[in-house]
């Protein structure tokens, strides 16, 4: 397998930025998969070490996984992290912030209360040091999931994005690097309302009811990016079962098997944020690939194409 490179003759490279283990595997895990098999160098950033979660899979919570849960929970992403197939995995070394009001968030090693400014030129560094073309972080979401490393995720990646290709900045992080393509990772209201149609056609209680109580958030109807990651969801799967102290295996969010879900709805969505390259896609249309306008040499295009631009584009 030849290493896909960029129009400088660079390797690809692609940067997720994640705030606690097990959102690697539950956002865009399988588009990571994919990217891997071709021979794109993937690299994980988790901000904090989710010592604040709750265990949420009874099979697990004993004493003994309470005591260590960092511990318990870094043997986790490493297991999720090689499901996947990621090449590398970053911690930028960050203690769960918690909630808001709860003892973890006023911890002063935790991601919320370190300065920014601290945690910008940490991922300044790992950018400078994976060379990514393509970041993928989060949206500001906070009306719909207020966690605050969520939020604080989303703060620093705009800006590392920026410092990063600027000499200037950081000079002590590397050698400047500037990434080509910033994205936002998330559910579109076409995933949620497909999904939560399937589970009511096969009898099953939705857990996506509630989301439509809350208002989903404004972008949930403006991904311009459909990543076809049909072959890919079994990589999905394992690695959120990697996460046995947050994935109840029983519980409903893995009732729908993987067969059903590449039928009704077999990609991972994406808003571009932030572009310096031409990504070659008209207006109103949709990209299928996170490096379009970056890769030196487009893939083969695959028969499905034909589906995701006339289907998806149309339904939001
Ligand atoms: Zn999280």
């Amino acid at each position: 397998m030849d290493t896909p490179v960029d129009r400088t003759g660079a390797p690809l490279s692609l940067i997720t930025v994640h705030a606690h283990p097990d959102d690697e595997a539950s956002k865009g895990s399988a588009t990571v998969a994919r990217y891997a098999d071709e021979g794109v160098r993937t690299s994980l950033v988790c901000c904090t070490g989710g010592e604040a979660g709750d265990i949420l899979n009874p099979a697990v919570d004993t004493p003994e996984v309470r005591a260590d849960l960092f511990r318990v929970r870094m043997q986790e992403l490493e297991n999720s992290a090689a499901a996947i197939g990621y090449s590398a995995v970053h911690l930028l070394g960050y203690h769960d912030s918690g909630m808001p009001d709860s003892d973890d968030n006023a911890r002063p090693d935790n991601f919320w209360n370190a300065p920014i400014e601290e945690a910008v030129e940490r991922l300044v560094r790992l950018i400078r040091l994976e060379r990514p073309q393509v970041i993928v972080t989060y949206a500001d979401d906070r009306k719909f999931y207020p966690h605050p490393d969520h939020i604080r995720v989303h703060e620093i990646s705009l800006p590392a994005f920026e410092a990063a290709g600027d000499p200037r900045a950081f000079p002590s992080a590397g050698p400047a690097w500037q990434p080509s393509k910033l994205y936002y990772t998330g559910f579109s209201r076409s995933r949620v309302q497909a999904l939560h149609d399937e589970y009511v056609r096969r009898g099953e209680e939705s857990p996506y009811t509630h989301w439509f109580e809350r208002e989903l958030p404004d972008h949930a109807e403006r991904f311009t990016t459909f990543v076809d990651v049909g072959d890919w969801l079994h990589r999905r799967r394992a690695a959120l079962l990697a996460h046995r102290t947050q994935v109840d295996p029983e519980g409903f969010w893995m009732r729908l098997p993987d067969d059903a879900i590449r039928r009704v709805f077999p990609w991972d969505e994406y808003l571009l944020a932030r572009s310096l390259v031409d990504t070659g896609v008209a207006e109103g249309d949709t990209e299928d690939d996170l490096f379009a306008g970056a890769r030196a040499d487009p893939p083969d295009p695959r028969p499905s194409g034909l589906v995701r631009r006339s289907g998806i584009g149309s339904r939001g």
